[in-house]
């Protein structure tokens, strides 16, 4: 089931295609940056934020900054607050529901005239879901989550500013909060032992473990409703942005165009654009010196594979997935995940600022294979 028609996603497509591309936020003094908050930067090597801080750091986002509500929609498994953030302008923030109501309408367009679909589509938004950390030991997701919220809410670039005006932003900055705070805690307690940067011994979903991201087709888990109810149901995204991690030796951004073949029920136009907004996204950040972004590769649309006869891989309410990796800034551990290689910075995709100085840290013989696993 798709949401968006193919030309309203061709008409939108200059603004959607910056959104991945130009958060390099201009810092303004009034929303706190993580690192005010939590004493580092996300990504600083051997810190990770736990879920506590990181609900602490939104909430005090939402309060600093009239671009950001934090709602917390729900409780998770193990009874933590699962908090979903909505980021655009202020402008739009004032008419935060009717763009949604609008954008539901068009989502299922059954008796909408072709004058107030056009109608609609012209006052509406892009709606771009971003969905941090299902895996909860691919930590860089999350880390990241923190950052990309300040740069929205701080930034006042032209770039931003249009980013913010031409689309709402809505953020799961963990999809597993008692795995990201329990993951946390194994990490800190095993610093500097034998075990550092090693896999927990335990899940970090209770019932499902990493296979958290196969109940897509039977919402068995509280996590994955909580999900529908506060992304999918109510704003019917028409990008969504599913940040994984891979190993230190692995690509780091998987866009499309994707591997053939697609389902054969996806419009043509839809794959047109989604390959147009994939391959701009590579060519930005190749262009720019980023390494790790690949197309064509991996994630493709092919059975047994991936989306197309599993739901339980493609998000099946949505048309667009990417699949982000980021490397871990845990350098030293092998896990955690992966040995981070120097430099490689859990953020670095998101702003501007020069990677850290090389390390000494020496790769794995072995690096890990990451969210790659999930393909089996
Ligand atoms: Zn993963």
């Amino acid at each position: 089931m798709f949401c968006l028609s193919p030309m309203k996603t061709l008409r939108r497509m200059p603004w959607t295609l910056s959104l991945f591309l130009a958060i390099t936020a201009t810092a303004a003094a009034a929303p706190p940056s993580p690192e005010s908050v939590l004493g580092f930067r996300p990504g600083a090597d051997r810190q990770l934020a736990d879920w506590t801080q990181i609900v602490d750091y939104f909430h005090r986002l939402d309060a600093a900054s009239d671009r950001v509500q934090v709602e917390e929609v729900g409780r998770t498994t193990e009874d933590r607050p699962f908090l979903v953030a909505v980021i655009t302008s202020e402008k739009n923030m004032a008419r935060l529901e009717e763009i949604r109501r609008a954008n539901l309408r068009l989502a299922d367009p059954r008796g909408l005239s072709p004058e107030e679909a056009e109608r609609l589509i012209a006052a509406g938004k892009v709606i771009v879901g971003v969905n941090h950390g299902i895996h909860s030991d691919e930590v860089a997701a999350t880390q990241t989550a923190m950052e990309t919220a300040y740069a929205l809410a701080s930034g006042d670039t032209p770039e931003i500013r249009e980013i913010l005006d031409s689309t709402v932003v809505v953020m799961i900055p963990s999809h597993n909060p008692d795995g990201t705070q329990r993951v946390t805690e194994w990490y800190r307690q095993t610093l500097g032992t034998p075990w550092e940067g090693h896999d927990p011994p335990f899940l970090y979903q209770k019932y499902t473990g990493h296979d958290n991201n196969r109940d897509w087709y039977m919402f068995t888990q509280r996590e994955s409703r909580l999900t529908l109810k506060g992304l999918y149901d109510p704003w019917r995204p028409q990008i969504v942005h599913d940040l994984h991690q891979m190993g230190a030796r692995a690509a780091r951004l998987f866009a499309p165009p994707y591997v053939d073949p697609w389902e054969p029920n996806i419009d043509s136009a839809l794959i047109a654009a989604v390959s147009a907004l994939g391959t701009h996204v590579a060519a930005r950040l190749t262009s720019e010196g980023h390494k790790g972004v690949a197309v064509d590769a991996i994630y493709d649309r092919r059975a047994p594979r991936r989306g197309w006869p599993r739901p339980s891989r493609c998000r099946s309410r949505t048309w667009s997935r990417a699949s982000v990796t980021t490397p871990a800034c845990v350098p030293g551990t092998s896990r955690t995940r992966g040995r981070a290689e120097p430099g490689a910075c859990a953020t670095s995709w998101t702003t501007s600022a020069p990677p850290p100085a090389p390390s000494s840290v020496t790769p794995p013989a072995t690096a890990s294979t990451g969210c790659a696993r999930s393909t089996k």
